[in-house]
């Protein structure tokens, strides 16, 4: 079994910038983010970004500038133009900025907290294990690494250095997903009998990171197939015991490095299994749970939102939030009080097993591939 992981009790040494904020945070919050101190100040982690992309700066960046408990304190990027248009936009000094090469000096910087990877899947170990070693906390974006040996370096690493690593699972955070995980603890609809989950979408850009092996160690599979591995997780509160899978490809020119569409099923004990698609291809994103006295289905279930939930019941009427936001106030309330939070490098370790398993029945024409 999977030890639990062990959040360390941390030193106050750096977080201890204070910021007033009241009125204004609780509206930019909304229904869905709770004003967690109570007192009209909260401590801040400093968070640097790791690699300027689309998602770090339109989605995370949102995130840590909404989240009352995070704040911007540096940037790494390879990109000098990148490196300026930051620097004067978030009014950040000089010693906060960094590149890939003095990447390691991001280690005497006290206003430094956590480094955030949002680099290209097959990047995330080496800076995650350098960012342990440099004594950060790590939040580290999906899919952890690109094989189950560097995810176990990557935890190891972490421990080693008496940091967290967490991964960016944002649905663990978000408020139909968390209801979802209610539903099941509690056997609101009897027991789960079956899941369907899908995520797909039409990768454009033919010349993208994300179709090429070396920087994205694989395509759908591992890009957004692992949104449908998770959701089958905590939809059934189960590991599975064993997956098959099957590749599809219509593109194999653009597809030549990775897989552009996925199919598989996950056994879980007690008969529970999962059909899952995910795709480069077409778009779809959905997840169904099948239980015995009624369903559960989310549809949009895995992109940024609004989700929509729904019951046989009806509506499951919740509001939006933020999804970055609720997740980076997670994720430094739990450096800041020491305590433990689900979407930790162990989680993404389970689903880099599940991953490998799928690739390796689809190796071997489909056959059962039993996980330990
Ligand atoms: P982008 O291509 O938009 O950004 C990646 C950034 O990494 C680049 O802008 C660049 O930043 C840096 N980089 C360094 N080396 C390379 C290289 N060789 N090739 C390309 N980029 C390089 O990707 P995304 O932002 O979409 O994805 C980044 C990570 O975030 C991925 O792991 C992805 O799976 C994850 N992600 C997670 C999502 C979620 O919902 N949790 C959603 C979207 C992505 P710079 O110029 O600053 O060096």
């Amino acid at each position: 079994m999977n030890k639990p992981f062990q959040f360390p009790t941390l030193s106050r040494r750096s977080f201890l910038r204070k910021t007033a904020y009241g009125l204004g945070a609780a509206s930019i919050a909304g229904a869905g983010l709770p004003m967690m101190f109570g007192s009209s100040q909260t401590e801040q982690l400093g968070i640097a970004l790791v690699g300027l992309g689309n998602y770090a700066k339109n989605h995370l960046l949102p995130g840590i500038l909404e989240a009352p408990n995070c704040r911007l304190a540096g940037i790494v990027t390879g990109t000098p133009a990148k490196a300026e248009e930051w620097k004067a936009k978030h009014n950040l000094p000089d010693n906060c900025i960094y590149n890939y090469e003095n990447f390691d000096e991001i280690a005497n910087n006290p206003d430094i907290d956590v480094v955030y990877v949002v680099l290209p899947n097959s990047m995330h170990a080496e800076y995650t294990i350098r960012a342990a070693q440099a004594g950060k906390h790590i939040i580290c974006e999906k899919p952890m690494s690109v094989s189950v040996k560097e995810a176990e370096a990557m935890i190891a690493a972490a421990n080693t250095a008496g940091v967290t690593l967490s991964i960016g699972y944002r649905m663990h955070f978000e408020p139909h997903t968390q209801e979802v995980m209610r539903m099941t603890r509690d056997k609101t609809h009897g027991e789960i009998i079956f899941v369907n989950a899908n995520f797909g979408f039409r990768a454009g850009n033919p010349n993208q990171w994300r179709l090429k092996k070396a920087l994205a160690g694989g395509g759908a599979m591992m890009d957004v197939g692992i949104y449908c591995i998770q959701g089958t997780r905590y939809a059934t509160g189960l590991e599975p015991i064993a997956v098959r899978g099957q590749e599809f490809k219509n593109d194999p020119v653009k597809f030549a490095e990775v897989d552009e569409t996925i199919s598989w099923q996950m056994e879980f004990p007690n008969g529970i299994a999962a059909n899952c698609t995910t795709s480069y291809g077409y778009r779809i994103e959905e997840l169904h749970i099948g239980a015995e006295k009624g369903w559960t289905n989310l549809s949009p279930a895995f992109s940024y939102g609004p989700i929509i939930g729904k019951t046989h019941k009806g509506p499951m009427n919740i509001a939006h939030t933020n999804h970055q936001a609720l997740q980076m106030e997670a994720m430094a309330r739990s450096i800041i009080e020491g305590t433990p939070h689900s979407a930790t490098g162990e989680e993404g370790l389970r689903d880099m097993k599940i991953i490998e398993a799928i690739y390796k029945s689809i190796a071997k024409g489909g056959k059962r591939i039993k996980l330990g």
